[in-house]
């Protein structure tokens, strides 16, 4: 084939006493602009790419520009030039700019953020579970874009200083030659791409903050340690990526008579001496409602009396604890005439202690010690 070759420089538009730098500028320009995969079936264009890569192929190499300089375009009969091939163009195209992205394509979306909530809930609801919507302050994908930070109709330009992969090859000097780094490109800020009118609603982010009301189910026997994972309500990822995760715990409001022990709920039973003396029936408060219990005579301080299946379900059995009781005789600080003339009546102050078989610390240990 018989076409006239143009000569090297012209082509990459630089003067003849260009420096490395400039040829380095000329030919990323250039290759960038005549990227087969932006000129979709451009015949000129591909023509051009390839011309560009061996223009800068030739120049960039002292040796074999010094040989052009003196002979010219004849110099490449000489075997060690070989022949300049597409293959030749992009492989010439992917090491200066980093290699294996011949597409241009960005990076798959990322998936965005987690987020933590905390709920506060009443003590009913985590005994019972409850369903709530709770607000979820957080970034979706920009609904006028789709996440791609362009307005409609517009296809973000692949940002030219790195080829669309976000990344640029630094060469730094160290005591060791020449080391190469990757770090995200300066100019696109990593993202491969550019956007010259930017989407009004998203300023190009891609996202926008919302508040979205989702429903969530507190599961019964959630305790103030547990996590509730809700998939796919945490933040939108960048470039209308994936959501992220919510991930809920909560606050749970106390009781006002009753503590959770585990899966038991332990209640302070007081009763008056009579009634420890004498027993009773009395009415006391459950998260069922209000239960009679039968305090027998002769009832001990600190005796237990467990009301069976009134605890917390488990959380992943459903199976509930109990409520346990713990019985407190409140002993009279103010005594009426009458009620001192009683006690008095019936004896037992004799400066000893009392002879007792069992004491306080025995039902305290009872009522810690392991199941069995
Ligand atoms: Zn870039
Ligand atoms: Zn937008």
């Amino acid at each position: 084939m018989a076409t006239v070759k143009r000569d090297y420089y012209e082509v990459l538009g630089v003067r003849r006493d260009a420096s490395p730098d400039e040829l380095k500028r000329a030919y990323r320009k250039l290759a960038m602009e005549y990227h087969p995969d932006r000129n979709q079936g451009d015949k000129g264009a591909e023509e051009r790419f390839k011309e560009v890569g061996e223009a800068y192929s030739v120049l960039s190499d002292p040796q074999k520009r010094q040989r052009y300089d003196t002979f010219g375009h004849t110099g490449q009969q000489m075997p060690d030039f070989g022949p300049f091939s597409f293959d030749s163009a992009f492989d010439l195209f992917d090491m200066f700019f980093g290699g294996g992205r011949r597409s241009g394509r960005a990076a798959v979306p990322r998936r965005g953020a987690d987020l933590r909530m905390t709920v506060d809930i009443t003590f009913e609801e985590s005994v019972f579970g409850a369903k709530r919507t709770v607000e979820v302050p957080r970034a979706d994908t920009c609904p006028d874009c789709a996440g791609s930070g362009a307005p409609p109709g517009i296809t973000p330009a692949t940002c030219p200083d790195c080829g669309g992969s976000g990344q640029v090859r630094r060469a730094m000097q160290s005591i060791f030659g020449q080391v190469v780094n990757l770090t995200a490109c300066p100019r696109c800020h990593g993202e491969g791409r550019l956007v010259d009118h930017p989407c009004t609603r998203c300023r190009g982010r891609g996202l926008v903050e919302e508040r979205k009301t989702i429903e969530v189910s507190i599961p019964a026997g959630v305790d103030s340690d547990v996590q509730v994972r809700v998939g796919g309500e945490g933040e939108a990822g960048p470039r209308g990526g994936p959501h992220g995760d919510l991930y809920l715990s909560f606050r749970i409001a106390p009781h006002p008579q009753l503590i959770r022990r585990g899966q038991d709920l332990v209640y302070e039973l007081p009763v008056t001496v009579t009634q420890a003396v004498l027993g009773d029936h009395i009415t006391v408060p459950t998260v069922n409602g209000e239960t009679v219990v039968d305090v027998a005579a002769g009832t001990q301080p600190g005796r237990v009396i467990k009301i069976a299946g009134h605890g917390v379900p488990h959380l992943r059995t459903g199976r509930r604890g109990d409520q346990v009781c713990i019985v407190r005789v409140v002993v009279p600080a103010h005594l009426s005439a009458r009620e001192r003339k009683l006690y008095e009546e019936l004896g037992g102050r004799d400066g000893r202690p009392l002879e007792v078989r069992r004491g306080f610390f025995d039902h305290l240990r009872d009522f810690f010690a392991p199941a069995e």
